[in-house]
């Protein structure tokens, strides 16, 4: 069903993977066993046995290609797990790009179809919605276990501002990773936010501007969560379940 839509809607076919990209795909196949099977000729393998081809996006803007990139856009994303926190080069927002219909065919496809997975996940006792699927609510709590060893941390963790929410990215058709049940926003009063200093997306000169603790993002990190701060267009309160990003540093998993 997916390929015979691709050319219409702007996708290249795959040619024959690169040494690169067919590691990349390799990792979003271990990030995600319960729904992937493998690699075969340029298409992604799911376990129902359905395919889905490994294409790029054929658009010229960053704008066109966030708004509707192909699979390989998103494997792209050299994600730094667990390095130090740096300025991230202009436009370079590892993991924000976002194939959504792999998405949406592992979390749901609609706001009804989403919450039949949620579960309520403890956190730091307040209440939060999130996804079993793939293991990311557990993977959550095993963060807030961690993070429970770090009381300066506190102030930055809670209240969180939210997980689960079905909408799409204000002003564009993307689909942000709230919706699928598998982000977290922490303290807004502690965050920096690319938005609230005026800029467009993919204006230049967007300042980077952060408070949180190294040690805090790596914690994430090292259970399968990426960073909103690694973004060029950052968000600093946000993580997001990706564990097909951040297998360098993943040993708490
Ligand atoms: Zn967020």
């Amino acid at each position: 069903m997916l390929g015979a839509g691709l050319t219409a809607l702007g996708w290249t076919s795959a040619a024959a993977l690169t040494p690169t990209e067919s590691a990349a795909a390799q990792r979003l196949v271990a990030a995600y066993p319960a729904f992937l099977r493998g690699v075969e000729g340029g298409a992604l393998v799911w376990r129902e046995g359905t395919r889905t081809p490994l294409t790029r996006s054929a658009a010229q803007t960053y704008a066109a290609r966030l708004n509707a990139p192909g699979l390989l856009d998103q494997l792209d994303a050299a994600y730094p797990a667990c390095a130090p926190l740096t300025a991230p080069a202009y436009l370079s927002d590892p993991g924000r790009a976002r194939f959504e219909p792999l998405f949406r065919k592992m979390y749901g496809a609609s706001e009804a179809a989403v919450r039949a997975g949620l579960v309520t996940v403890n956190w730091f006792g307040q209440p939060l919605q999130v996804t079993r699927v793939n293991g990311a609510a557990d993977s959550l709590r095993a963060v807030a276990q961690d993070l429970a060893a770090h009381p300066e941390w506190r102030p930055f963790l809670t209240p969180s501002a939210g997980t689960f929410l079905w909408r799409a990215v204000a002003g564009t058709p993307r689909r942000s990773v709230h919706s699928f049940g598998a982000a977290i926003d922490l303290n807004t009063a502690r965050a920096a936010y690319w938005q609230w200093s005026g800029f467009r997306e993919g204006q230049r000169g967007i300042p980077w501007r952060n408070q949180f603790p190294a040690g805090l993002v790596h914690t994430f990190e090292r259970r399968g969560w990426i960073w909103g701060g690694r973004w060029y267009h950052l968000d600093t309160m946000h993580f997001e379940y990706r564990p097909e990003l951040t297998g360098a540093c993943a040993t708490g998993r």
